[in-house]
This record gives structure tokens, C-alpha cells and sequence, in this order.
């Protein structure tokens, strides 16, 4: 096998002598251990719903408990079933007694699941007291969460090592996320939906999956450049920070930058990456036609009268539209126009149906409106799909990963 592109290996030079290799299905991989490595996984907080009025736990031998602002415990003996509400900073048990908690109430089970609702748990279940209703967040093992997320946001159907690329830059993403949360205090670390990782709970786990998170276990991506862009030339000690490993579904050619489409950078995330080989995903390319009714409906909001024009303004160097001008013309005559950038006019649309910014738009206020675009997503970071062609052509987790985020390298940050 050829390599595609050259000086992916950079990081080993440095430190050559440290690098460890995993065996079996994922293999050869290249990784670097971070000094005094820790014998302790990580906890992620993952938040599965909001404001809800009530949560209902069930189980065996259920625990609750408060640590601030007052402590206080719950406990039963064999199998109980609790009903909970929120209200003014207070947890309620509701059924079959009643009982107030001040603040967060976390629940577990010494049998390590119990359910919530008809969904099974892992660990624990943290109620908290939301402005209207309870929020409900999974404290769990990173690696279990993982396990959860294979299905939800890829499939562990694919070649193992295009799993093993996905696993890590999930695992990337959510430490990243994690150590952010911490950092501002906030409740959760990430959401369970596509807001974050979409996160399928324990119905989602399989052995397959499992295996591919098993073997690449503790291993994250983390940048080979600092925030000034020079390259790393001391080994991280102390608090590594992973990269926040973007990934998208197809990246239709090219993949942008997190400046480009969020207007902020990343460390170790870059765009410019050309990818040959997303071209069997089934959004590769695209169109949508919309009517002109349609297009006027989704505008009525902004006031302006009828959609008179639709054109792409501006463009990314990826091709992907930076700037779209929609002009319109009003009951009394007067044109009026409106500068929006490519990510606001594709919700507006619907990012259902513009799978993405990467279009071309032709049409007329007297016809239909027609897009003719590329890819589906973002764009940023990994294309899942050429990370799937990239393992089933034979590349290994390594070769997949640092394709699309050069600037990255893997270590191994929890045993
Ligand atoms: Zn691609």
C-alpha cells in the first residue's frame, strides 16, 4: 500500500522511544504514552434530556444522594420505584413517599445499572433542579459512554480500523468537551444528541463495538502544534488537552476549517484536506428543488416581501459558500436585499435538505429554486465517510486519522 500523503509520522521522530503498538484487529498504530499515565478512566457527565416534569427511577437497592448544598440520602432495600419533580432549586420524591433534596440528586445501584424510565443506566443518574422541570444527566465511565456511541454515530458494521479512527476521534471530542465543561463550571459534558455525540445508551452497545473501544482504549488525538503554530517539541506532561475532533458525515471533496464555518480556530483541527475517497457516500452529490412558494414561506420572517434573487455572494477556499444574498421585493415595489453567511441560510432552509453549504443555486422568483450541492455536514475534521472507504482500501486507524487532522498525533492518556 502506498502512502497518500507524506510526513504523518512526524511525532515518533521526537519521540520515537516511547511509542507503544497495539495488536490485533487494530494494529500498528503508532501512539505515545503521556508520562505517569493514569490507571483511572474518566467520568463523563452526558446530559439526556431537560427540563422534563418527571423522572421515574426503577431498580434494586437504589441509592440518592446530596452533596451540596446539604447532605442527605435516600436508600431502599430490594426493588422500589421512585417518582421525582423539580421545582425552585429542589428535587421532590413524589411516590411512594414523599421527601426534598436541596440541589443535584445523584442515583445509583450497587448492581451498577437500574432504569430510568424503561432505559437502562450505567453508574449513575444526576436529577437537577432546572428553571422549569428536572434535568437528567448519565455520570459513566468515558470508555463504557463510547461503547453507547459506535451505533449512534457510525457503525460498528464497518472495517475495524475505520471504527478504531471513529472510536478515537469520539473519544477526543468528548475528553475535549469534558475538560471544557469542567473549566466553566457547567452541569453536563456533552449532549446526547447531535448537538455533541449522539449517544445510544446501553441498547447501544454491542460486542463488536465494544472490541474496537477495548483496543484503542485510552487513546485520544492531541495536537503536534502549539497555539502559535510552532511544532511541539517537548513532550506534554501534566494536563494533556485533546483535540476537539470534529467529524461529519461527508465531506463531498475537501474538508474546511472551524474558522471557516464557526468563525473560531482550533487547535489542531485545520481545513484544505482533499479527500478522494467519499465518493460513494449517497450525499457525495445532491440536489433539492424548492418551490418558490416554499422559499418565500421559510423568508416571511424577515419581513421583506417575496424572494426575488437567491445568490451565492462569497466562497470558503474549500468552494463551500461563505456569504449568500437573498433580495426580495415587497407588496409596494421597493427591493430590499439581505447578506446572510452559508451556515444561517442553511438552517433557514432546513440542514435536512441542504445537506450542505458546498452548493450552487440556480432558478428564478417565476420557477423553482434549485441546489445543486456536495456533501453532508459541516465539514470540519473527519469525513466519516472516506474514513470508511479508507479502512475497507486497507488503511489503518493511524493513516485515517492523521489524514484528516495532520496536525494531530495519538496518545495513550489512561491505561
Ligand atoms: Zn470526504
Amino acid at each position: 500500500m502506498k502512502p497518500f500523503f507524506k510526513g504523518r509520522r512526524i511525532l515518533p521522530v521526537f519521540f520515537g522511544a516511547i511509542a507503544v503498538f497495539l495488536c490485533g484487529p487494530v494494529s500498528a498504530l503508532a501512539i505515545l504514552s503521556v508520562p505517569n499515565i493514569s490507571s483511572n478512566t474518566p467520568k463523563i457527565r452526558v446530559l439526556l434530556n431537560e427540563s422534563i416534569a418527571w423522572v421515574e427511577v426503577g431498580g434494586w437497592d437504589l441509592d440518592a444522594r446530596t452533596s451540596r448544598p446539604i447532605k442527605s440520602r435516600l436508600r431502599s432495600n430490594g426493588r422500589v420505584s421512585w417518582r421525582f419533580s423539580c421545582s425552585s432549586g429542589r428535587v421532590r420524591l413524589v411516590s411512594p413517599h414523599t421527601q426534598v433534596f436541596e440541589g443535584p440528586l445523584e442515583v445509583s445501584s450497587p448492581s451498577g445499572a437500574f432504569l430510568w424510565g424503561s432505559k437502562m443506566i450505567r453508574e449513575s443518574l444526576v436529577i437537577h433542579p432546572a428553571k422549569s422541570g428536572c434535568s437528567v444527566v448519565n455520570v459513566l465511565d468515558i470508555e463504557k459512554y463510547l461503547d453507547g456511541v459506535v451505533n449512534g454515530e457510525f457503525s460498528a458494521k464497518w472495517n475495524s480500523e475505520a471504527v478504531a479512527a471513529q472510536v478515537i476521534a469520539a473519544r477526543s471530542y468528548a475528553l475535549y468537551q469534558s475538560k471544557q465543561a469542567r473549566l466553566n463550571k457547567a452541569f453536563f459534558d456533552v449532549e446526547s444528541t447531535t448537538k455533541d455525540q449522539v449517544y445510544l445508551g446501553v441498547e447501544g452497545e454491542e460486542t463488536r463495538a465494544s472490541q474496537v473501544v477495548s483496543k484503542t482504549r485510552g487513546v485520544v488525538l492531541a495536537s503536534a502544534l502549539d497555539e502559535r503554530g510552532a511544532r511541539i517539541r517537548a513532550f506534554p506532561s501534566g494536563d494533556l488537552v485533546p483535540i476537539k475532533a470534529f467529524y461529519h458525515s461527508t465531506c463531498g471533496g475537501k474538508t474546511d476549517s472551524p474558522e471557516d464555518v464557526w468563525g473560531q480556530p482550533q487547535i489542531g483541527v485545520r481545513g484544505g484536506v482533499r479527500c478522494l475517497h467519499c465518493g460513494s457516500s449517497p450525499r457525495f452529490r445532491w440536489d433539492v428543488k424548492l418551490s418558490n412558494l416554499e422559499i418565500d414561506r421559510l423568508f416571511s420572517s424577515f419581513g421583506k416581501g417575496k424572494v426575488r434573487s437567491i445568490e451565492a455572494l462569497s466562497r470558503f477556499p474549500s468552494g463551500r459558500v461563505r456569504q449568500v444574498k437573498v433580495g426580495f421585493l415587497d407588496g409596494a415595489g421597493k427591493f430590499s436585499s439581505t447578506v446572510l453567511n452559508g451556515s444561517q441560510f442553511r438552517s433557514i432552509l432546513g440542514v435536512e435538505r441542504l445537506r450542505s453549504t458546498f452548493f450552487d443555486v440556480s432558478g428564478s422568483a417565476t420557477r423553482d429554486w434549485i441546489f445543486q450541492g456536495r456533501g453532508n455536514g459541516h465539514g470540519v475534521g473527519m469525513c466519516q465517510w472516506g474514513a470508511k472507504e479508507m479502512g475497507a482500501e486497507g488503511y489503518n486507524a493511524e493513516q485515517i486519522l492523521t489524514h484528516y487532522y495532520p496536525q494531530a498525533y495519538l496518545v495513550k492518556v489512561w491505561k
